[in-house]
């Protein structure tokens, strides 16, 4: 397979990918407020996909280990003060490991981008981000409240309360490690619920970081607890024990739909954030530059492993050409190579598996007929990197063009008109994010209504508030994460109706007093 661009130096692998010398991360699990190792005592490793030293090491959970956590997580809940708390009360805590985020954005940013592979300038900003959103989560912590109806008549009062769903188990992928578990986290704890988490496998030193963080916040023992380990024996409790009320997942759509389908036997609420191939849809009259910087920061920050990549780019016929050659351009120019040199843009892919599931989906869409226009190969370096790629010529009903391929990979489609690119944007199973790009507003507002998105850009990308609700149509999950509903997600509806006066009797009259 060959491109018909070849990266040039100005792009090339940034220099001292040497494995950084620092000591190895040495996580334990945190249950019932206690460290603890494996039942079994065993433990694995994690090393950098750039570098390719040890990271990181963590206990290997056992099914003992699990069950421990959902009985210290289900204790807490039934039998401790946390969901009794005053919401004042959970707010100040949840301001406090704001706090305690702040202060080590150092460590857990270089642990992140070790794990990952993504750039550690990024991986400060993604640490830093949390802040807000444990802050945000504080807020609604005092503001989320029931509701009262005074309208019922004169002898009814009804009150809707929010109370706290119960155990939350969390499932969190290696994406975004501390990112995703904070739009979960803070929310399920300013209800009141009590939680498990159970992050990847591969990036876990974060996760047990924000532990020792919520220890020294005074989160009580048994409210949060972390478990280590492989999905089949530590995730899928979390799906299937009855004393879990709601399982909150963010990963594939293919583990998530096998999850919920086992969460549903025994009736548990789900959450599911899954993946998408998000369309791009671009008009000739946009802002031209900002449309090449948005397209390539959408396909290429995180190095595309993003649900929310902007991976399909649909483009109007005209510009098809035009639009192909800026982007190649664009791209040859973005510094790629080791995360922890301060110019790098994209980093390394996160594991071998990953680099050659997406090595794959190229071939396949070059066989298909596509045109690889830029990339397609990984670099001759030590680490797991993949040349920024560039795949033109591409219809609509190409696999590539389909289906999520979670790396640093842009796939152009043609499209004839507003109708057609609609059309062309909701022929997938997903439907996580979209964006348009023209200067026509009308253009704009027909393609946003048009298109199946939980989250749609208008001439921008990728931007995020804790304020605006996340989550996607179709295949891309259940549920929404952030926005002020965050926090009811994590509730169950209780309706009280308070009669007022003398009840009348159903049938036989009250007797005379
Ligand atoms: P997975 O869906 O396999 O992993 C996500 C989380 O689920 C991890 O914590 C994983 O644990 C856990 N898990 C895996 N299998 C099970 C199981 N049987 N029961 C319970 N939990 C389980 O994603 P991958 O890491 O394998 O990535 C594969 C693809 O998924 C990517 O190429 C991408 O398309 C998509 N993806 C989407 C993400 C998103 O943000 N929507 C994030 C990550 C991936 P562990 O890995 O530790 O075993």
């Amino acid at each position: 397979m060959t491109n018909e661009l070849a990266i040039p130096t100005a792009s090339a692998l940034l220099s001292s990918a040497t494995a950084p010398t620092q000591e190895v991360f040495a996580g334990r699990m945190y249950i019932d407020g206690k460290w603890t190792e494996s039942s079994d005592e065993q433990r694995f490793e994690r090393r950098s996909p750039a570098h390719g030293h040890v990271v990181s090491s963590f206990p290997e959970a056992t099914a003992t280990d699990v069950h421990a956590a959902i009985k210290a997580a289900d204790g807490a809940y039934r039998h401790g003060t946390w969901p009794k708390l005053k919401g004042v009360e959970r707010a100040r805590i949840l301001l406090a490991v704001a706090e305690g985020i702040k202060a080590r954005v150092e460590k857990m940013s270089l642990l992140e981008s070790l794990e990952t592979g993504k750039p550690l300038t990024q991986a400060r900003g993604e640490v830093s981000g949390c802040i807000d959103l444990w802050q945000y989560a504080a807020g609604l912590a005092r503001t989320t409240s029931g509701d009262a109806y005074d309208t019922l008549g004169e002898d009814m009062l009804g009150i809707v309360l929010r109370q706290p769903i119960g155990v939350v188990g969390m499932i969190t992928p290696w994406n975004f490690p501390i990112w995703i578990l904070s739009q979960k986290l803070p929310f399920a704890l300013a209800a009141g619920c009590t939680c498990i988490v159970k992050p990847s496998e591969l990036t876990s030193s974060t996760t047990v970081i924000l532990m020792e963080i919520m220890e020294e916040a005074g989160v009580p023992p048994g409210v949060i607890n972390v478990v280590t380990g492989k999905g089949p024996t530590v995730g899928q409790p979390l799906a299937e024990h009855p004393a879990i009320d709601m399982l909150s997942f963010t990963g594939s759509t293919r583990v998530g739909s096998m999850l919920g389908g086992l969460a549903s036997r025994n009736l548990k609420k789900v959450a599911l954030e899954l993946g998408g191939k998000n369309p791009q849809i671009v008009f000739p009259d946009c802002d031209w530059d900002a449309m090449v910087d948005a397209t390539v920061f959408g396909v290429y920050f995180n190095a595309g492993e993003c649900c929310n990549s902007g991976s399909r780019v649909l483009v109007h016929e005209s510009i098809a050409e035009q639009f192909a050659l800026a982007v190649v351009e664009r791209a040859r120019q973005v510094p790629i190579g080791d995360p922890l040199h301060p110019d790098c843009k994209i980093g390394a892919i996160v594991s071998e598996n990953q680099l050659s599931d997406i090595l794959g989906n190229i071939k396949k869409g070059v066989a298909a007929g596509a045109r690889l226009r830029l990339g397609g190969k990984r670099y001759d370096a030590k680490g797991l990197y993949l040349e920024p790629t560039i795949i033109s010529d591409a219809t609509p009903d190409m696999e590539i063009a389909r289906d999520e391929i979670f790396g640093p990979v842009l796939v152009i489609v043609p499209f004839k008109d507003a109708t057609h690119a609609i059309e062309i944007a909701n022929d997938t199973a997903y439907g996580l994010s979209a964006s348009v790009w023209s200067s026509d507003i009308n253009t704009c507002l027909t393609v946003a209504r048009g298109v199946d998105a939980g989250t749609v850009w208008v001439n921008t990308f990728l931007d995020g508030y804790p304020e605006l609700p996340f989550g996607g149509f179709k295949s891309s999950g259940v549920g929404r994460e952030l926005g002020k509903q965050a926090v009811e997600d994590y509730t169950e509806t209780k309706t009280i109706q308070l009669h007022i006066g003398e009840r009348k009797n159903w049938w036989l009259p009250r007797p005379a007093a």
